[in-house]
């Protein structure tokens, strides 16, 4: 089987006890199925990136023994490429501008009786897709646009994709099922769950949704394995590759990190970063993930060894 995996870790900070977890996933992954794992530095939100953190990320990989099969990526560089996926879609009426303030998408979603939830965006109310006479005609806009995928438009898609477009409901949009490796049969009707998404931002900035997928195809990965906080990502994600017409690679997402307060591991919510100054903290770094991982513990001399043995337990354990 040709397999290529990949961490693709932000740069907002040096990597942390969860991070950690979805690098030796991804890590094992690849190597249990005789893959390649590549890294890439995903740098498209410049005003939320560590000067310098990219570098950390990547000796902090190699002290714990994952190094990259090629030179990694950075986002960063690969503007040229998520701007032709837009013009394409775009050209296709699949992507229009936005010109709505998040005070605005406020006060119609409010309206609509949409209430907000923790932790969670609510869905676009397409206030100014073409068909409702947003400002989607001709420049120039009354500011600057961001761009939104238009979820309420069907486009084809080969069938047993996993993909419906339900035409008959109060709002016709996508129903994505797909299948998780780990957490099994997943589906979301994502116009319903998000709605029109971002691709770029008003201020200019590539959304991670759009990098995330043109990257995936252009490194020809077919598998991605990352954190499970990331899972309700993956149907925008799949909706995209079809629009794109690019192939969907297999999923897993591994379990998060809980910090003492029961919150996921995070940079946001102050997780410490890892410090590795030599062999003895990389294995217990590591030991840490792999135990997040429901992996045995590594009575191993070094991280060479220990990697070898969660490889083994991997390979039995995610097929
Ligand atoms: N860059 C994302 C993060 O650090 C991960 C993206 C992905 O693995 O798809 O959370």
């Amino acid at each position: 089987m040709t397999y290529v995996g990949r961490f693709a870790p932000s740069p907002t900070g040096p990597l942390h006890a969860g991070s950690l977890v979805a690098a030796l996933a991804s890590w094992l992954d690849a190597r249990a199925h005789g893959g390649r794992w590549l890294v890439r530095i995903e740098d498209v939100d410049r005003p939320r990136c560590v000067p310098s953190a990219d570098r950390y990320i990547l000796t902090q990989l190699a002290a714990c023994g994952l190094i990259p099969d090629q030179a990694p990526v950075w986002q960063s560089q690969r503007g040229a490429h998520y701007q032709a996926a837009l013009d394409d879609l775009t050209r296709r009426g699949l992507a229009y501008p936005c010109v709505c303030s998040r005070q605005d998408i406020a006060v119609v979603q409010a309206r609509l009786g949409i209430a907000r939830q923790r932790g969670r965006e609510l869905p676009y109310p397409g206030t100014c897709r073409p068909e409702r006479g947003g400002p989607s005609g001709q420049p120039p806009y009354p500011a600057k646009p961001a761009m939104r995928l238009h979820t309420g438009r069907a486009f084809s898609v080969a069938s047993g994709a996993g993909l419906i477009f339900e035409a008959g409901q109060t709002s016709p949009g996508w129903r994505i099922d797909w299948q998780d490796r780990r957490l099994g049969a997943q589906w979301q009707n994502v116009t319903q769950a998000v709605g029109d998404f971002v691709l770029r931002r008003a201020d200019g900035l590539w959304a991670y949704q759009l990098a995330v997928v043109v990257d995936d195809a252009a490194q020809d990965i077919t598998h991605i394995v990352r954190g499970e906080d990331l899972t309700d990502n993956t149907p925008r994600q799949i909706l995209l590759q079809h629009a794109l017409g690019l192939s969907t690679p297999a999923y897993l997402h591994t379990p998060l990190v809980l910090g003492t307060n029961g919150e996921k591991l995070s940079k946001q919510n102050g997780a410490p970063p890892l410090k590795l100054p030599d062999a003895r903290a990389a294995l217990a770094a590591l030991n840490g993930a792999a135990r997040a991982l429901g992996l045995p513990p590594a009575n191993a001399a070094n991280v060479t060894e220990a990697l070898a043995m969660w490889t083994q337990a991997w390979a039995e354990q995610c097929p």
